[in-house]
């Protein structure tokens, strides 16, 4: 009787692989297995939205430009400069009765080349390096690196370059000191360790062969990338060059009950999602897919979620399925659902200190709501309201998917944010919900197999509804 009664009315933190079956099981692993491809493929925004643009032409979605009108159960994309996308499928409903967004991004945290990246220094050559987002540096040396990105030159001819990767491929590495010579450096505070300014990829030692050349491996490294992709050192002046770790993504345990690889903040989101919108046909309400840009530096430019971009691919929906009429876009957005996906910390036992256990979410417990982010005091957080957390939950319960509803860490620790602030102030009904991770914003991220599977349920619940 007793535990009945704590069954009844205690919340159950279960492990979800606890009392599956093994057709469930078959279906996490096998989902996890095209999630790990896809991060291998695609480890940069740009990288990202090649992929979900060729994926996505094969579910029969099109350009939205090339639509002169809009019908239900149309299917159309729409991508903003080869880093941002948004997809959405006609629903039945009007869309002024409210659009189901879900939202994530597909950039990481990384190291970005300095706008003159090449020089010389006691024979080596090495790129300068800007980082992007919120890293510890001293994670990002002494790994294999890649160069991931593009260099377009003044008459707009664009190279992409892609080295670093494939197993034929070079890569790159910032060193480190070794132990015996680094006393002062190991005195030092963690983040102080390394800093900024030394943070130079080691990229080549061969001198040019030319005598009145004052830096000569410099010129080498420079005739090397004049013969392979046509540049000179201005051009790197019109680059995006991202660097990011060489390291395959892999399943992780002798379980092999998680998957360990680079970027899955945010990717484990937008993978889950957009690969539930491939599945999506037929929906009442029409469903929208953001795949944003710029999330990490504070989702800022014509690329993040705070430009206009998005205002202008819903009018766009609204004008061709010609429903539009002056500040109809005020009103759909009133009327609208999101789930900002994007990750959130898990426990880490090792690091336990700094969670509330009864609050924080676990890896392998399922998808977890936030119902609000923010550091401290809930500041500059979007907090959801109870009404629409009721309705996600119920959501979740009539599809019997495991859920968790968390914080990120202590209320003193620190915290963290995500794009739902940007939809929320349009007027968006937003909750955070996504995938626990370990070891956020390092080059070698966890995720549960369990929890990924999750994501890709919710999000396909979320539409279907
Ligand atoms: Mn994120
Ligand atoms: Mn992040």
């Amino acid at each position: 009787m007793e535990e009945k009664l704590q069954d009844k009315l205690c919340i159950k933190k279960e492990k979800g692989w606890c009392n599956i079956s093994q057709e469930e099981k078959d279906k996490i692993f096998n989902f996890s297995k095209g999630y790990i491809e896809f991060l291998n493929k695609a480890k940069t925004e740009r990288e990202v939205i090649e992929y979900a643009k060729k994926v996505a032409e094969e579910h029969g979605y099109k350009d939205i430009a090339t639509f002169e009108q809009l019908q239900t159960g149309d299917k159309v994309y729409f991508v903003n400069r080869d880093k941002s996308m948004y997809l959405a499928i006609i629903g039945q409903e009007k869309l002024e009765n409210g659009i189901n967004i879900i939202g994530s991004h597909v950039d990481s945290p990384r190291l970005d080349l300095k706008p003159t990246p090449l020089y010389e220094d006691t024979d080596f050559a090495y790129f300068k390096t800007h980082y992007y987002g919120g890293i510890k540096k001293y994670q990002w040396t002494a790994i294999p690196i890649s160069m991931h990105g593009v260099i377009v030159k003044t008459n707009g001819e664009k190279v992409t370059i892609n080295i670093g990767e494939a197993d034929e491929d070079p890569i790159f590495t910032i060193t480190d000191l070794l132990p015996h010579l680094a006393q002062d450096q190991m005195q030092k505070k963690l983040k102080d360790g390394i800093e900024a300014e030394n943070m130079n990829l080691l990229i080549g030692s061969i001198p040019y062969n030319d005598k009145d050349v004052q830096e000569k491996v410099k010129l080498n490294i420079l005739n090397i990338l004049n013969q392979k992709y046509g540049i000179t050192e201005a051009d790197f002046q019109s680059s995006e060059i991202e660097l990011v770790p060489a390291f395959k993504a892999k399943s992780l345990g002798l379980d092999m009950s998680m998957v360990a690889g680079y970027g899955q903040d945010d990717r484990v989101c937008a993978y889950t999602s957009f690969m539930a919108m491939m599945d999506l046909q037929n929906v009442k309400t029409t469903a929208v897919c953001i795949l944003s840009d710029k999330e990490e530096i504070g989702s800022m430019g014509n690329t993040g979620m705070e430009s206009h971009m998005f205002d202008y691919f819903i009018s766009e929906l609204l004008n061709k399925t010609g429903e539009n009429r002056p500040n109809l876009l005020d009103k759909v957005f009133c009327y609208s659902k999101m789930l900002s996906s994007d990750v959130d910390a898990g426990v880490d036992p090792i690091y336990v200190s700094v969670h509330d256990k009864t609050n924080n979410s676990f890896l392998g417990n399922g998808i977890t709501m936030n119902k609000y982010t923010g550091a401290r005091g809930k500041s500059g957080a979007s907090d959801a309201s109870a009404e629409y957390v009721a309705w996600m939950r119920n959501v979740l319960e009539k599809n019997n998917i495991k859920y968790q509803v968390a914080e990120m860490g202590k209320v003193d620790v620190g915290g963290g944010g995500t794009i739902a602030y940007i939809l929320a102030n349009k007027g968006v009904d937003v909750i955070d919900c996504g995938v626990p991770v370990l070891s956020m914003h390092s080059p070698y991220e966890v995720a549960s197999k369990y929890d990924i599977y999750c994501a890709y349920k919710t999000y396909s619940a979320f539409w279907k509804e």
